[in-house]
């Protein structure tokens, strides 16, 4: 039997609140210049008190009732006592007894993976080691910035499976709008336990640092199972230690050996009073939840069902579900349910084949995006009813992602209404059929091929404004 590997995740978030976790300093991710958002409460000078940012509990338990969380009635902050430069106080106000959130799940694939708690601490500042230099650098903007650590119990089985959770975790991060969970900005920072055994008894895990991106994840923890496979295939025991992945290497190194929560020295935060949490308050905070990544994927398909590739991509980028949401919403009103699958099924696909095409990767958030919905609408329906080819359709869209105007004013102006006078196309293909003699006695002896090409020179004299389903059916008339 092979070894079966067992992982758990620890994920780091930093909150998009305004202010740090405990001061009034401004809580700036794109801040470029060094320790301008610092004040002595969060560079940790002596006499100085803490106050808990009420928005930081907010997001918090948000974020915990989202991911299925119990809420207690209490809760306080610990002192976890460490020397390290980045670390002005010489310790880090965090929770060790009693989290903010704990015993919740999120589903990954169809499966619970259980979350044991959500709690919050403070980040601390960076460290910058200018290179060839004999003396590093310190810059505190980051230094007590809100910190949301979710701790998951030992459930996922596979790199995948933790890639999976981790995205997962970032969209709903992202719907909540608690933070822009950005891994490569280290505004969410992924760890992972990882251990392997053949038996029900878990293995000794090893933690691995440095998961600067969601493939890191993945790449790191399949290197970790491979590397303590081979070390219990040859009989050597696997070390608890914390490693570091390295991405361009592609392998973990060893850091240091695991410390244990005494080395820590906790205790309760003396500076800061116990938290209570309301039933009232939880209630409150419930009731700001938005509809969250699984119940949109449920709703999307039971209401529109386009198919499953384009749901996912409306549930991925929030603004272009909305935004698909307030096109469906301006289309002719008491459509029989089956002409709304079919409308929903064009609105989707051209909305992400060919304006996806247009904004280039793009979402339509945050551009000037020059399309109104109830415009969309219109043109979806144009084309629906068949008032306009697919290739006009093209060249409409186009035109009203450039001007934004509105698609019956563009389709005047650039002429571009199909003929569908059955008079004006005879017309054309008499003229046609005249030109080309040979085709015509080729289509005639049965060279089936021979009327695409007929079809194709009354498309182009009509400069591609002739319904082709007409040409087609006029063509076949008068060849007969
Ligand atoms: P520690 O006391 O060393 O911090 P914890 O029990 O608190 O260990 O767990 C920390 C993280 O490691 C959790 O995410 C947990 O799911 C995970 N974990 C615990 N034991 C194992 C194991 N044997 N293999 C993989 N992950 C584990
Ligand atoms: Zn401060
Ligand atoms: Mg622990």
């Amino acid at each position: 039997m092979d070894y079966q590997p067992t992982i758990g995740l620890e994920v780091h978030v930093e909150l998009n609140t305004k202010s740090k976790m405990f001061c009034a300093c401004s809580n700036d991710p794109n801040e470029k210049k060094p320790n301008v958002n610092v004040c002595p409460v969060c560079l940790g000078h002596p006499g100085v008190l803490p106050v808990i940012n009420k928005e930081a509990i907010r997001k918090t338990i948000k974020t915990g009732l989202s991911l299925n969380c119990q809420i207690p009635e209490h809760s306080k902050f610990d002192r976890k006592n460490y020397f390290y430069p980045d670390l002005p106080k010489g310790y880090q106000i965090s929770q060790l007894y009693m989290p903010l959130c704990k015993d919740g799940f999120l589903g990954v694939d169809g499966r619970k993976i259980r979350i044991r708690e959500v709690h919050l601490e403070e980040d601390t500042g960076k460290l910058i080691h200018p290179e060839d230099a004999d003396y590093s650098l310190v810059d505190f903007n980051r230094a007590g910035v809100p910190l949301m650590e979710l701790v998951t119990e030992p459930d996922i089985t596979s790199a995948e499976g933790a890639r999976k959770f981790a995205q997962n975790l970032q969209l709903i991060l992202r719907y909540l709008s608690v933070s822009a969970a950005d891994m490569e900005k280290g505004q969410m920072r992924v760890e992972a336990n990882v251990s392997a055994s053949k038996d029900k008894k878990l293995g000794t895990k090893v933690e691995i640092k440095n998961l600067n991106s969601f493939r890191a994840v993945e790449r790191g923890i399949d290197y970790e199972i491979e590397r303590q496979r081979e070390l219990l295939d040859s009989g050597e025991e696997v070390l608890q230690e914390t490693r570091g992945w390295d991405d361009i290497k592609s392998k973990t190194v060893s850091q240091r050996e695991k410390e244990e929560a005494h080395d820590y020295r906790y205790f309760p935060e003396p500076d800061l009073p116990p938290l209570y949490n309301s039933k009232q308050l939880v209630e409150e905070i419930k009731a700001e939840i938005p509809e969250l990544p699984q119940q949109k994927r449920e709703r999307f398909k039971k209401e529109y069902q386009p198919d499953e590739k384009n749901i996912e991509v409306f549930v991925q980028n929030k603004d272009f579900g909305e935004y698909f949401e307030k096109v469906i919403s301006e289309l002719p009103p008491n459509l029989p349910r089956e002409n709304l699958f079919k409308l929903t099924k064009l609105a989707s696909n051209y909305l992400i084949t060919d304006l996806q095409g247009l904004l280039k990767g793009a979402s339509v958030a945050g551009l000037d995006f020059l399309i109104t919905p109830e415009n969309f609408a219109e043109f979806i329906t144009l084309t629906y009813e068949k008032k306009i080819s697919s290739k006009m359709a093209k060249i409409l869209l186009t035109e009203m992602f450039k001007t934004g105007a509105d698609p019956s004013h563009i389709i005047k102006e650039k002429e571009l209404v199909q003929i569908t006078d059955e008079a004006e196309i005879e017309k054309i293909v008499k003229e046609v059929i005249s030109k080309n003699p040979k085709v015509v006695e080729d289509y005639k002896k049965g060279k089936e091929t021979a009327i695409q090409y007929l079809i194709g020179q009354v498309m182009a004299e009509s400069r591609g404004k002739a319904s082709p389903q007409l040409v087609k059916e006029i063509l076949t008339k008068v060849l007969t």
